[in-house]
């Protein structure tokens, strides 16, 4: 089998690496089940410093940078704690033995790399038999002992993780059409590149879909469609929005499909809400130039836009908004800033806690607009159903007009990937139901 080494850069100690141990010895962990048997890895290591390294390290983003700067481990670095060592705090909560890694950088810089080693040598062995155990294994595998009680942190684990990593990047996000298609698409006009907002080095734009037998001089209801968090600037021209764009206008309404800011590329949440605000505004002050309906508006939001096209519709209530759809969003900004690894002190986080649409649902609800949700059941973005399943809740305790549609199997953006036929109902039953609040004029 050759040499191993248990050294790392980030603070993690292989010799308790499930991977390592199901591989020496044969005897699996629940994580190394998981990764092995239910998703075909192929657990062969000999340790993160080595060249034999399993297929997730040989892509972690802080082996590769560390290997690249020359370090031999993060906290040599002047640069840490970077962000690509901060970007893994969720992590910390998926696979909670990431905690150890913060622990063991600590003792490392006390003690020594050295000494460090000898430690978790002993660490990761059972007190009564000296058998080796790994990071999730309940009991040893040798005298049956409770090894739970050895360990830092909670004895399991959140298999989403894997799904999460499994997500395509946000290139390939870019180029991926609905899968709900509709007859008429290809005759939907659209005009695209409208200015909304001018800031001081650029404009945000918007584009419009009709549908094609639209009558001159018509005004038409409108859906306006909030996009998420994307590192890519210009969603507007994904095939996501074009393509759902297309489908709204041939289902006989108008759709506006828009750019605004986003916190992953260093804007505010308030540049986000007043983008949105600013939107709605225009559309509305220039309703009659565009062929719309002011009055009659749906906010029909995704992923992390969701939030924001919430707020935009339960804030003060407005009386142009007939509807809200959210599609696998998070409904509220605490744990969106969680997922962004934005930092918050008390003062902010009681802030966005307040303005969080989760908790304005409890002011005026009987003058909120009826809201759709859709809920991917496989959704692995942490804390998503969790926060989803607190906005429902909250909904009905208040008494709100609120849809839920579930989709068991339904990854995040279950629309672009989940080529079944519960995605194909869901769509459906979302054209409905925006018809159904729109066209009451
Ligand atoms: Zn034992």
């Amino acid at each position: 089998m050759g040499d191993f080494n248990y050294d790392t850069y980030c603070g993690l100690y292989c010799g308790g690496c499930s991977i390592i141990k199901a591989y020496q010895t044969g005897i699996k962990d629940p994580l190394a089940c998981c990764l092995g048997d239910e998703l075909g890895m192929e657990l062969k290591c000999h340790g993160c410093k080595t060249d034999t390294v399993f297929g997730n390290c040989a892509v972690c983003p802080i082996r590769n940078c560390a290997r690249e700067k020359g370090v031999e481990r993060c906290l040599d670095c002047s640069d840490f704690p970077c962000p690509n060592v901060e970007s893994m705090q969720f992590l910390l909560e998926m696979l909670p033995h990431w905690k150890t890694a913060a622990v063991n950088q600590e003792y490392i810089k006390n003690q020594g790399a050295a000494q460090w080693l000898e430690q978790q040598a002993a660490q990761w062995k059972c007190p009564d038999c000296l058998t080796d155990y790994s990071w999730y294994a309940a009991q040893c595998s040798n005298c049956g002992k409770d090894l739970g009680a050895l360990k830092p942190y909670r004895n399991s684990f959140d298999k989403r993780i894997f799904q999460l990593m499994a997500m395509p990047k946000p290139e390939e996000l870019f180029e991926q059409e609905t899968l709900f298609k509709l007859e008429g698409t290809d005759l939907v006009k659209s005009q695209n590149d409208f200015v909304y907002k001018s800031l001081e080095d650029s404009n945000l734009l918007f584009d419009l879909y009709y549908p094609p037998d639209r009558l001159p001089g018509q005004k038409l209801p409108a859906v306006v469609m909030v996009h998420g968090e994307s590192p890519l600037p210009n969603l507007k021209d994904s095939k996501p929005f074009i393509s759902l764009g297309r489908v709204i206008a041939a289902s006989g309404l108008a759709a506006v499909s828009f750019n605004h800011r986003s916190m992953m590329q260093g804007f505010g949440m308030k540049d986000v809400i007043g983008d949105i605000e600013s939107l709605l505004k225009f559309l509305a002050d220039h309703a009659d130039q565009y062929g719309l309906e002011p009055n009659q508006i749906g906010v029909w939001s995704f992923s992390a836009g969701a939030p924001f096209g919430l707020y935009a519709g339960i804030h003060n209530t407005p009386a142009n908004i007939k509807c809200m759809v959210s599609y696998y969003g998070y409904c509220d900004f605490v744990s969106l800033c969680k997922l962004l690894n934005i930092p918050l002190d008390e003062n902010a986080l009681a802030q966005i806690e307040q303005i969080s649409p989760v908790n304005l649902l409890n002011q005026n609800p009987d003058k909120i607009a009826p809201i759709l949700i859709a809920r991917g059941g496989n959704d692995p973005f942490p804390g998503i159903l969790e926060s989803q399943d607190q906005f429902i809740k909250t909904a009905l305790t208040n008494n709100v007009r609120v849809d839920l549609y579930n989709h068991p199997n339904g990854t995040h953006a279950f629309d672009l990937f989940n080529d079944e036929p519960r995605t194909h109902e869901i769509i459906e039953q979302t054209l409905e139901f925006l018809k159904q609040h729109l066209w009451v004029i």
